[in-house]
């Protein structure tokens, strides 16, 4: 009986989902990869592993977080941030996210930059679609 405890938990363990999204984030999911394979179809980013991309209660002036772990990658936005966000904000925070966990990129500290490390001001969804076409394609070269 044990033993087949063990082997059901190795069985969980290895057979649960190892790519999770959350509904209400996928579509962002798709458009952000299809943004960046259009513009570089060689490009590596992020796709192979666990990957984790939810809500939780991260609370605090944090919106969201991006964690690369050897395994994959978590992200998480702040479902209360989310719930009060306008459809620019969530646009923005969700990929800025996405931008660190796919492409490693770090913050650039331009505050007209989606990825400026916190929220200053608010970035029309035009000039992030520029900006990450810009980050596909700086990380085309390498
Ligand atoms: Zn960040």
């Amino acid at each position: 009986m044990l033993f087949y405890s063990f082997l059901l938990s190795l069985i969980l363990i290895f057979a649960a989902p190892v790519q999770v999204t959350h509904n209400d984030l996928q579509p962002y999911y798709t458009e952000f990869v299809n943004i960046i394979t259009n513009e570089c179809p060689s490009i590596k980013y992020t796709n192979k592993g666990k990957r984790n991309i939810g809500f939780a209660n991260i609370g605090g002036k944090t919106l969201g977080y991006c964690m690369m772990t050897g395994f994959g990658y978590t992200i998480m936005i702040d479902s209360t941030y989310w719930s009060r966000a306008n459809d620019t904000d969530k646009y923005e925070v969700i990929m800025h996210e996405l931008t660190h966990c796919l492409l490693r990129e770090p913050h650039n500290y331009d505050p007209d930059n989606y990825m400026f490390p916190s929220k200053e001001k608010c970035i029309p969804k035009e000039v992030i679609l520029e900006q990450i076409k810009e980050y596909a394609r700086k990380h085309c070269e390498e």
